[in-house]
C-alpha cells in the first residue's frame, strides 16, 4: 500500500525474492513535485542490494565537501569526504528522480501499480485480507504491507493510536536550477537561533535547500517565497540567492511530526513499514533511509520463513529497536540544533568547531557498516 519510497523499495525487494506485488497508491500518478533527499551510506547499501544504485547515481550528486556555518558566515566545521575513506558515501538526489528509478525497477521486476486507489479500511479473516477503497471497490489479498506514510490508514486500522506529534518545528523546501555558481560538490548547513538552513546539489545542475524554523504554532500558511526570505533572507551567502532563484511553485512547506515508537506494528497478515511504522523528524536524515532498510529486512524475512504470518513478525522484531533509536536520536538532534536559547546557540557555535571530523566520520562509518540482511 503506497508508492512512496518505502512502498516502491518493498516492491522491488519482494519481487527480487520471487514474491508478486500489487501496489495501491491514492495519488493519480507519481508526483512531479517534491524536493531533494539525502541518502546516507546505509541507504546507499540498500539501493545496491535492490540493483538500482547505478541508475540513481546517473541522476544524483555525490557531495565531497561539507561546511557548517553560522548565520553570519563563520565557518564552524569543514568536512572532506575523501578523508572519511571508502564506504562513507552519501547520495543527494531529487525525490522525483529517485521515485522514478524505483518505480521503473519495480515495474520491470513484475510489480503492478494501481493509481487512484485510496485505501480507507481493511478487514482480515484466517486466510485473506480485504482492502476497501474510497471508490467503493475492494481487493482480496493474502498479505498487506502498509507503506502509506505518516498518516497511514493501515496503521490507524491496526493500532488506532491517534495523530502524529507536531515537534515544534516546520520547514520550507525548494529546488533551484538557476544558481549556476553553487559548487557541484558542496553540502552546506547553516545554523542560527531556532533556525537552520541546508543546501546540497541534487544532480542535473539543481540545488536542493531546506529552511527549518521552530514555532509551536506550525507554519501557519507561511508558504510563499517572501515568507522564507523574511526569516532567512539576511543570512550569509548563498542562502538568500538559493531561495530567491527558486520558483514559487517549487517551494513546499511542512510541519514536522513524529511518533513515540509503537510496541506493535502488525497483526496476522498485515504489517506496516516506513513512516507508517516509525515516523521520525528529518534531523538525522534517516526517515527515508530506514524505510529502505525496512524493505530489505521484510523481503529477507519472507524469503527465509515460508510461513508468511511468522515472517511478518520476524521482520517487525528485526526492525523495531533500530528504528526506535533513530526516532529518539532525531529528537535529540532537533533539541541541539533548533534551540531558541541565546546561550545554547552561543555554546553550539563555540563547541562545533572543536568536534573532530573523525567523530563525524565515525557516524557515517557506523551507518555504512550496518549489517543488513541479504536478499
Ligand atoms: C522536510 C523533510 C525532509 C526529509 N529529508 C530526508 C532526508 O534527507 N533523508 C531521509 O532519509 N529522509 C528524509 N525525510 C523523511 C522521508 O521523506 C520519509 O521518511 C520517507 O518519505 C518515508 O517513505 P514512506 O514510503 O514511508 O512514506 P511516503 O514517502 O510518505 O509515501 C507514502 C505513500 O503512500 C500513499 N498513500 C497515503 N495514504 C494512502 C492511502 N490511504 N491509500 C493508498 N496510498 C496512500 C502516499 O500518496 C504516498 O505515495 C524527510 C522528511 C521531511 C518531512
Amino acid at each position: 500500500m503506497g508508492a512512496g519510497l518505502g512502498g516502491l523499495a518493498a516492491a522491488i525487494s519482494l519481487c527480487k525474492v520471487q514474491i508478486g506485488v500489487d501496489i495501491y497508491e491514492k495519488a493519480p500518478n507519481l508526483q512531479e513535485v517534491g524536493a531533494g533527499i539525502v541518502l546516507y551510506p546505509n541507504a546507499v547499501n540498500a539501493l545496491k542490494q535492490m540493483g538500482v544504485y547505478e541508475q540513481i547515481a546517473k541522476v544524483a550528486s555525490f557531495p565531497s565537501q561539507g561546511k557548517y556555518l553560522n548565520s553570519k558566515g563563520k565557518v564552524l566545521v569543514k568536512l572532506n569526504m575523501a578523508d572519511f575513506g571508502p564506504g562513507a558515501e552519501a547520495i543527494t538526489v531529487h525525490r522525483h528522480d529517485l521515485q522514478k528509478v524505483l518505480c521503473d525497477k519495480a515495474l520491470a521486476l513484475g510489480a503492478k501499480i494501481h493509481f487512484n486507489k485510496d485505501c480507507w479500511t481493511l478487514e482480515q479473516d484466517k486466510d485473506t485480507v480485504t482492502l476497501h477503497f474510497s471508490d467503493d471497490t475492494q481487493v482480496e489479498t493474502n498479505i498487506v504491507i502498509g507503506a502509506d506514510g505518516i498518516h497511514s490508514k493501515i496503521r490507524k486500522n491496526l493500532l488506532n493510536d491517534g495523530e502524529p506529534r507536531y515537534t515544534g518545528s516546520f520547514t520550507w523546501r525548494g529546488v533551484t536550477s538557476q544558481l549556476v555558481s553553487y559548487p557541484a560538490n558542496l553540502s552546506l548547513m547553516v545554523f542560527g537561533r531556532g533556525k537552520q538552513f541546508g543546501a546540497t546539489p541534487v544532480g542535473k545542475n539543481r540545488v536542493y535547500w531546506f529552511a527549518t524554523m521552530s514555532d509551536q504554532k506550525g507554519h501557519r500558511d507561511r508558504r510563499s517565497k517572501s515568507d522564507v526570505l523574511k526569516f532567512f533572507g539576511d543570512w550569509t551567502d548563498p542562502v538568500n540567492e538559493l531561495i530567491d532563484t527558486t520558483k514559487e511553485s517549487e517551494i513546499l512547506t511542512h510541519n514536522l511530526y513524529d511518533r513515540d515508537p509503537a510496541v506493535k506494528w502488525g497483526e496476522d497478515r498485515v504489517t506496516i513499514l516506513g513512516d507508517a511504522a516509525h515516523p521520525m523528524t528529518p534531523f538525522m536524515g534517516q526517515g527515508g533511509c530506514q524505510s529502505l532498510e525496512d524493505a530489505i529486512a521484510l523481503a529477507h524475512c519472507m524469503k527465509v520463513n515460508s510461513n508468511p504470518v511468522e515472517a511478518l513478525r520476524d521482520y517487525e522484531k528485526m526492525r523495531q529497536a533500530r528504528t526506535s533509536d533513530f526516532v529518539y536520536q532525531s529528537r535529540k538532534s532537533e533539541a541541539m540544533t533548533m534551540s531558541n536559547s541565546r546561550i545554547a546557540t552561543m555554546l553550539r557555535d563555540a563547541i562545533l568547531p572543536m568536534v573532530p571530523s573523525k567523530l563525524i566520520a565515525k557516524q557515517l562509518h557506523t551507518l555504512a557498516n550496518y549489517k543488513m540482511p541479504e536478499l
